[in-house]
């Protein structure tokens, strides 16, 4: 079954005209967007806040909607500026300046952002973190980029082992009753009294920002930098591929800890002056429905595992809620199975689009614009200042419809600009001169749109055909009773390696030999025989990371009795 192209709904998106812009956009003209045009200098906390709070008809706008179970807060820009102003003077006294690193370690609360941006306003180089992390986590982090200080709370300040670090010289903690000794500082106390006046540390644009740690699906997470010059693309992706005006009510469900937290949670947005929802707490339907329908969201970021847990628990649910704001939809992280785009189109009545990129890159670099025809299962096309390729194993580029390393010229603004202290690791990515090779393997077809296969070292070679796992799992879930598939290549003496599936099922299914060959049956009949997966396993949850990625590298871990290597990013509750 192919499922249909949706071609666009039409309306008075921000990119009309795709190929028009291919041919016409250059970086250089978003500068004019920011007054580092002006002064050389710049700072992305003041262009994602105070550049609106200076605006008499602009500051009374909200710019933070905040709820969790306890709390419900909103935050105009004057009050964000406020706020932000008086965190970064919590930094400054003690001490924190340019270039430090600043790890931020809370659960998502209005906190958490005044904390960053006022880091971002010293000239910090904030390093965000799941709440989620253990000690050893935290510690691996901290470590490798020698943070001078951290802010957490009460609750997991027992997970920062300080005796260890020597390079941690300040312990913020954001609590009640936090008595400040040795390193500890109480960050409630301090920000309250802290001045609302703040004299913004102006910085280079390629002066450090932001430090993240990949969400580790294949293996010991990497420190990547990233730099000021990056607002260029979170605000031009903002505008094309989130389609944000500047009265839009955006929520980003990603935590901070991730990448997309940050770019799209944090500076997309507010550089683009929209109103930004922040849902803390975990994941309901309820609570998820709840939250477009409370601030009537019109643009909603979400990821493939969200689409499909909200798939699994059924379309009644969704019944009960209004969501008639909303007008955009996007996902990242993970393959969005064409069944997913299928099923949204029919609960929504909205297409959802796809974005494709990656920590290292920053922002988005693939993807389906409003303005095009959406195929379901491809990621979509690059965006207007990036060029893409598929490449082979000795950099040549292929032609279309050939899989293979999924590629891009070097050269654009959110790029990482290294990996802290791993030079080597950094190198790995350019082995082909001029370009940056993703380590994601993917074909372009006819029509220029880009395809996901699977991570290259996830491709399965059975009997002598490459498969991509995302095909298989793509056509899993199409199946009634399947909520969630991975799919693996195991080593076989005779095939190179055999397919074997991981699956989860829907509410309501039972495990039985019966369903396990209905479900077989159905992908061969759906894709080819030797796409059918010869074992199948049902677990009640596949290993995902934080971020809600399928950690395949577990899987074939489990399945070969080898040592899993590192969990910490895994989400295991
Ligand atoms: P690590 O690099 O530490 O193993 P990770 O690759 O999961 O972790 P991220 O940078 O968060 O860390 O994820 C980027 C990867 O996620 C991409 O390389 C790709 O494999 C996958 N991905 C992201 N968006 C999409 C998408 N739209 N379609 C398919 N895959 C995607
Ligand atoms: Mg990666």
């Amino acid at each position: 079954m192919e499922l249909q192209s949706l071609p666009p709904k039409g309306g008075d998106h921000n990119l009309q005209n795709y190929e028009e812009a291919v041919k016409q956009f250059d970086w250089a003209e978003v500068e004019k967007a920011f007054s580092f045009y002006e002064t050389g200098k710049v700072n992305m906390a003041y262009e994602a806040i105070d550049r609106h709070a200076e605006k008499e008809n602009k500051k009374d706008q909200v710019a933070l909607y905040y709820s969790d179970d306890q709390r419900d807060e909103s935050y105009t820009f004057a009050d964000m500026k406020k706020m932000t102003d008086k965190a970064a003077n919590v930094f400054k006294d003690a001490g924190i300046e340019k270039g430090d690193r600043v790890f931020i370690f809370m659960p998502r609360s209005p906190e958490l952002y005044f904390a960053a941006l006022g880091a971002i306003k010293v000239g910090a180089i904030i390093g965000p973190l799941f709440e989620a992390f253990m000690e050893g986590a935290v510690k691996d982090r901290l470590q490798n980029s020698e943070a001078k200080a951290i802010i957490t709370t009460n609750d997991l300040v027992g997970r920062v082992p300080v005796s260890d670090l020597p390079a941690l010289e300040k312990v913020f903690i954001y609590g009640d009753t936090v008595r400040e000794e040795g390193k500890t500082l109480d960050f409630k106390t301090r920000l309250e009294k802290a001045s609302e006046n703040h004299d913004i540390t102006w910085v280079d644009r390629e002066d450090g920002l932001i430090l993240h740690y990949t969400s580790g699906s294949t293996g010991m997470p990497k420190g990547v930098l990233h730099v000021h010059a990056a607002m260029l693309q979170h605000y031009q992706t903002g505008k094309w591929v989130l389609d944000l005006k500047e009265d839009d009510v955006y929520w980003c469900t990603a935590d901070p800890g991730w990448v997309t937290g940050t770019s799209y949670g944090i500076f997309a947005p507010w550089l683009n002056g929209a109103t930004n929802v922040v849902r803390g707490g975990r994941f309901s339907p309820e609570a998820w429905y709840g939250t477009l329908e409370k601030y009537n969201v019109t643009v909603w970021y979400s990821a493939p595992t969200a689409l499909r847990m909200l798939a699994s628990a059924g379309d009644d649910v969704v019944k009960n809620y209004d969501l008639s704001s909303l007008r955009h939809i996007l996902s990242v992280g993970e393959p969005l199975n064409p069944e997913v785009v299928r099923w949204g189109h029919e609960v929504y009545g909205l297409r959802i689009h796809d974005s494709w990129w990656m920590t290292e890159t920053g922002a988005i670099m693939i993807t389906n614009f409003p303005a095009l025809t959406v195929k379901p299962g491809s990621m979509g096309k690059p965006i207007p200042g990036v060029e893409a390729a598929i490449l082979d194993d000795q950099g040549n580029e292929l032609p279309p419809n050939r899989m293979g390393n999924l590629a891009m010229k070097t050269g654009w603004p959110s790029m990482m600009r290294t990996i802290w202290n791993n030079e080597e690791k950094y190198n790995g990515y350019f082995e082909f001169p001029g370009w940056y090779v993703s380590g994601d393997s993917a074909y372009k077809d006819e029509d220029g749109y880009y395809w996901f296969q699977g991570r290259v070292d996830d491709v399965i070679v059975t009997s002598g055909e490459r498969v991509g796992p995302f095909e298989i799992e793509s056509k899993l879930v199409e199946h009634p009773a399947v909520g969630e598939a991975g799919v693996i290549g195991k080593p076989d003496p005779v095939r190179g390696e055999i397919i074997k599936a991981f699956v989860a099922l829907r509410e309501g299914y039972e495990e039985s030999d019966e369903l396990k060959e209905d479900i077989r049956v159905f992908v061969k009949n759906g894709l080819a025989a030797h796409a059918a997966p010869r074992e199948m396993d049902i677990r009640d949850t596949l290993p995902k990371t934080r971020s809600g990625k399928i950690m395949r590298r577990v899987l074939k871990a489990w399945e070969l009795d080898l040592p899993t290597g590192d969990l910490s990013t895994m989400d295991d509750d």
